[in-house]
C-alpha cells in the first residue's frame, strides 16, 4: 500500500512515473538494457538526455538565451559551484537571508569571496518572511545577489522577484521549480536538486543566462564550470544518468496533466486547503506571514506541544507519512509538492481537524 509521503526531500514521486520506471527497469525500450547499464554517450541514452532537457526547456519556457545544465552536487554543492562561476573579477556578493538554506549559502561564500547581507527576513518569530525589493540594500557593485525563492525549512517563499537592471539574480529553486510557472528571463541563474520537485537525488539543474558564461575562477573544477559543461552539452564527465531518466519521465508526466499552469492551480488548491485548516483552527499555527508563505512547505506548530509525538503517531496509522517539522525549527511540516495529491492534502486536514476535536 502507498502511503501520503509529506517528505521535504527525497520527495513523493508520481505514482505513474514509478511503474513506469519499474516496466522499463530490466529492458528499455527493447534495448535489452537498464538504463541504468548503458553507456551515456550512446543513442538511445542521448535520446533520453535530449528529451529530457527538451522537456524541462518547454516547461520552463526558458528563452534562447538560456542554457539549462545537468550537474551533480546538489543545492548545498552550488553554494561553492555559483561563486566559482560567477564572481569573475568582483569579490563581493550580495545575500538575501529568508532562511537556513539561504544563510548556508551566505556562509559558504564566504570562502570566496565577501558576501554582503542585504537584507534578512528573520524576526522575533524566526525567518518569517521574504523581505522586499525596497528593503534590500545592495552594495555597489556586487557580482551578483543570491537568493533562496523557497525556503524549504521555514516555508517562506518569495513571489515578487525583482528586476536588478545590469546585476545578476542567482537564485536557489531547488523546492519549487516547477511549481508554478516562473520567469526565467528574470534570473542570470536559477539552480535546484532534483530530489524535491523534479525527480530523484543525484541531479542538480542549473539554468545560466548565457552571457554569464566568461565569469569562472580558474580554481572552479572543470567538472563544475558551467561553461565548459554548457559546451560539452552536460556531457563532459558522466551525467547522472538514472537520475535524469526519472526527471525526464517527471517532465512528460507534467506535460499530460496540462504543464506548470495547471500544476499552479493545483498546488494552489492544496495549499490553500492547508493554509485555511489551519488559521481556522485555535490548535494548530503557522507563522509565516501570508504573502511569504510557501505553497510547497507548510510548517505548522501544535498549541500542546507535548502532543507532538501523538499527532505524529496518528498520522502514521492514517498513511500520513514524514510530517515532522525540520529539528531546526520543531512542530509539523507538510512538504506538498507536484506529486503529493489533493487527496493527500484532504486525508491530512480531516486528521487534524479530528486530532484537533478528540484530542485536543
Ligand atoms: C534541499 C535543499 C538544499 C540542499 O540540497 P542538497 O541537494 O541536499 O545539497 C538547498 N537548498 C534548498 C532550498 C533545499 O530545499
Amino acid at each position: 500500500m502507498r502511503v501520503f509521503n509529506f517528505s521535504a526531500g527525497p520527495a513523493a514521486l508520481p505514482e505513474e512515473v514509478l511503474r513506469q520506471a519499474a516496466d522499463e527497469m530490466l529492458d528499455w525500450h527493447g534495448s535489452g538494457m537498464s538504463v541504468m547499464e548503458m553507456s551515456h554517450r550512446g543513442r538511445e541514452f542521448m535520446s533520453i538526455h535530449e528529451e529530457a532537457l527538451t522537456d524541462v526547456r518547454d516547461l520552463l519556457q526558458a528563452p534562447a538565451s538560456h542554457r539549462v545544465l545537468f550537474l551533480q552536487g546538489g543545492g548545498l554543492g552550488e553554494n561553492a559551484i555559483v561563486p566559482m562561476n560567477m564572481l569573475g573579477k568582483r569579490d563581493v556578493a550580495d545575500f538575501v537571508v529568508t532562511g537556513s538554506w539561504s544563510q548556508k549559502s551566505f556562509k559558504e561564500a564566504a570562502k570566496y569571496c565577501k558576501p554582503h547581507l542585504a537584507a534578512s527576513g528573520e524576526t522575533a518569530n524566526g525567518f518569517t518572511r521574504a523581505p522586499k525589493r525596497s528593503e534590500w540594500q545592495l552594495s555597489d557593485d556586487p557580482a551578483y545577489v543570491h537568493l533562496c525563492t523557497n525556503e524549504t525549512i521555514h516555508g517562506v517563499e518569495t513571489f515578487d522577484i525583482p528586476e536588478l537592471g545590469d546585476v545578476p539574480l542567482v537564485a536557489d529553486v531547488s523546492s519549487h521549480v516547477l511549481s508554478r510557472p516562473l520567469d526565467v528571463a528574470k534570473y542570470g541563474v536559477m539552480y535546484g536538486g532534483a530530489q524535491k520537485n523534479i525527480g530523484m537525488a543525484g541531479l542538480t539543474i542549473v539554468v545560466v543566462r548565457e552571457d554569464l558564461l566568461d565569469r569562472a575562477l580558474s580554481i572552479c573544477p572543470s567538472a563544475f564550470e558551467w561553461r565548459i559543461v554548457a559546451e560539452n552539452n552536460s556531457m563532459y564527465n558522466t551525467p547522472p544518468t538514472y537520475a535524469i531518466y526519472i526527471a525526464g519521465l517527471v517532465f512528460k508526466w507534467l506535460k499530460r496533466q496540462g504543464g506548470l499552469k495547471e500544476i499552479e492551480a493545483r498546488n494552489l488548491e492544496k495549499s490553500k486547503l492547508l493554509y485555511e485548516t489551519i488559521d481556522a483552527s485555535s490548535f494548530f499555527s503557522n507563522k509565516v506571514e501570508r504573502e511569504s508563505r510557501s505553497r510547497m512547505n507548510v510548517p505548522f506548530f501544535l498549541a500542546d506541544e507535548s502532543r507532538n509525538d501523538d499527532f505524529l503517531a496518528g498520522a502514521k496509522e492514517r498513511g500520513l507519512m514524514q510530517l515532522k517539522g525540520h529539528k531546526s525549527v520543531g512542530g509539523m511540516r507538510a512538504s506538498i509538492y507536484n506529486a503529493v495529491p489533493l487527496e493527500g492534502v484532504k486525508a491530512l486536514v480531516e486528521y487534524m481537524k479530528d486530532f484537533e476535536r478528540t484530542r485536543a
